[in-house]
């Protein structure tokens, strides 16, 4: 389904971004999307297995085993800015563990969510797979029904009322929100390498990515000379990116003017704002934020825009506790080539998942579960971790041809006594 309408599917969103690359399409959600398909298909036979456990002395010679099942119909509820990835991506590991699901997507790219609904009902039966659009009514309604499990990937702000919604269901919810998320770089790292790594997960998407790096953390003296290095990059990347389009768009005038108003604050409070030199026409340019007072929006809120704040410290404890000073972030960028540093700054600071010497990559790997903690979300998948995730673990036990236990009573007697000052020890 997904392979026969690749083109479709980058045009719709394309167009429901007034502007996004299909190249960015291709990468960041079709290609990984299949990735997860295949590695899934490859795989599922072993997860699906049984799993033999150990069996305690006194229930000796009996046999204990985890059976995976499904757990019935899963709700899926998708965010805008990878409407094709995060709708479909849950999909795999729900059908993988068996369930039926029905789908949620975004009401902010109606024309990609109309065409998921047709693509779905021309290839799946509806009691198998269901696709129901709409807004934030029916987004209410649909995290209301009596789901077996619930998926949601947005803000931490409709995560709350969403897992509200699901308790009164004591429906099981998996939230995979946003947050803050740091990009630290350590003295030792390369200016040039780092600003390579940041372009690629701050800019792409125009900075509408969950795992985005928010802002970076610089040691104080380099601030110029990475800025400089973050503009040549810029330039290199996004040569002519308003007339041809190698840059997204801002998804909604509301969510431009939101990032408009952010950068506004930082200026007023003293901040300097640097921007690129190419032609980004009707689009918000990249834009880097140097010294922005710590109590401004940007540095506040989840930016989810092509706007990346500077901060600089002094000392490595001291980055680190501007990161503990927020919330859980859903990713962490860590650029060192120091190993004890590295684990400095790994043992200092709680994040979702974590790229070392990169951005973005640790949500490419279908072996690792992908998931945050805290308030950037519950819960985590991708690959078996999302197989398990969507499986109920049914516990098995069967006794061997002598159940010792049932020997020892009742009626009480010598052997519960004797059984009870051995195996109470
Ligand atoms: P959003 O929370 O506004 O909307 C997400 C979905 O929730 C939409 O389908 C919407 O219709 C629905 N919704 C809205 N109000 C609802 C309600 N009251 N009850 C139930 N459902 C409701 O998020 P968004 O603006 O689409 O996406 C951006 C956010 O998503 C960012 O915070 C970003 O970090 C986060 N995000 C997280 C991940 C991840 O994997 N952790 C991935 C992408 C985006």
């Amino acid at each position: 389904m997904v392979d026969g309408n690749r083109d479709a599917i980058a045009r719709a969103i394309d167009a429901d971004f007034g502007g996004r690359p299909w190249q960015e399409t291709e990468l960041l959600e079709i290609v990984p999307l299949l990735g997860a398909i295949r590695n899934t298909s490859r795989h599922l036979r072993r997860w699906m297995h049984d799993e033999r456990r150990d069996v305690a002395l006194p229930f000796q010679p009996g046999s204990a085993w985890v059976r995976h099942e499904p757990l019935g119909v899963i709700g899926i509820i998708s965010p805008w800015n990878y409407p094709l990835f995060l709708s479909l991506g849950p999909l795999v590991d729900a059908l993988a563990a068996g369930n039926r699901a029905m789908i949620k997507p975004s009401e902010l790219t109606p024309r990609f969510s109309e065409l998921l609904k047709r693509m779905v009902s021309d290839h799946f039966d509806a009691d198998l797979i269901a696709v129901e659009t709409g807004g934030v009514e029916v987004a209410q309604a649909f995290s209301a029904l009596p789901f077996d499990h619930l998926i949601f990937t947005g803000s931490t702000s409709v995560g709350r009322k969403v897992m509200q919604a699901a308790a009164s269901n004591l429906t099981p919810v998996t939230l995979e929100l946003g947050g803050k998320s740091p990009a630290v770089l350590a003295p030792d790292y390369s200016l040039d390498k780092a600003a390579r790594s940041i372009v690629l997960g701050k800019f792409t998407n125009a900075g509408q990515t969950c795992i985005a790096p928010d802002y970076v953390l610089i040691p104080a003296g380099q601030t110029d000379a990475f800025a400089h290095k973050i503009m040549s990059r810029l330039e290199t990347a996004y040569p002519a990116a308003g007339s041809e389009g190698g840059y997204s768009n801002i998804i909604t005038t509301g969510h431009r003017t939101r990032l408009t108003e952010a950068v506004e604050e930082a200026r007023n409070a003293g901040a300097t704002i640097l921007r690129p030199s190419g032609d980004y026409g009707t689009k918000f340019p990249p834009t880097l934020v140097v010294n922005a007072p710590e109590e401004c929006l940007l540095l506040r809120d989840e930016i989810f825009g092509p706007v990346l704040p500077i901060v600089t410290y002094e000392t490595l404890e001291e980055a680190l506790s501007f990161i503990s000073r927020r919330a859980r972030p859903l990713s962490m960028y860590v650029f060192t080539n120091n190993r004890r540093t590295a684990k400095t700054i790994l043992d200092g600071a709680i994040s979702g998942g974590v790229t070392l010497n990169g951005t973005l990559l640790h949500v490419a790997q279908d072996d690792l579960p992908f998931g945050g903690v805290g308030a950037s979300g519950m819960g985590a998948y991708h690959g078996r971790h999302g197989f398990r995730r969507m499986s109920h673990a049914r516990s098995i036990f069967k006794p061997g041809f002598l159940n010792a236990f049932e020997f020892l009573g009742p009626p009480f007697g010598k052997l519960a006594d004797i059984a009870i000052r051995i195996l109470g020890r």
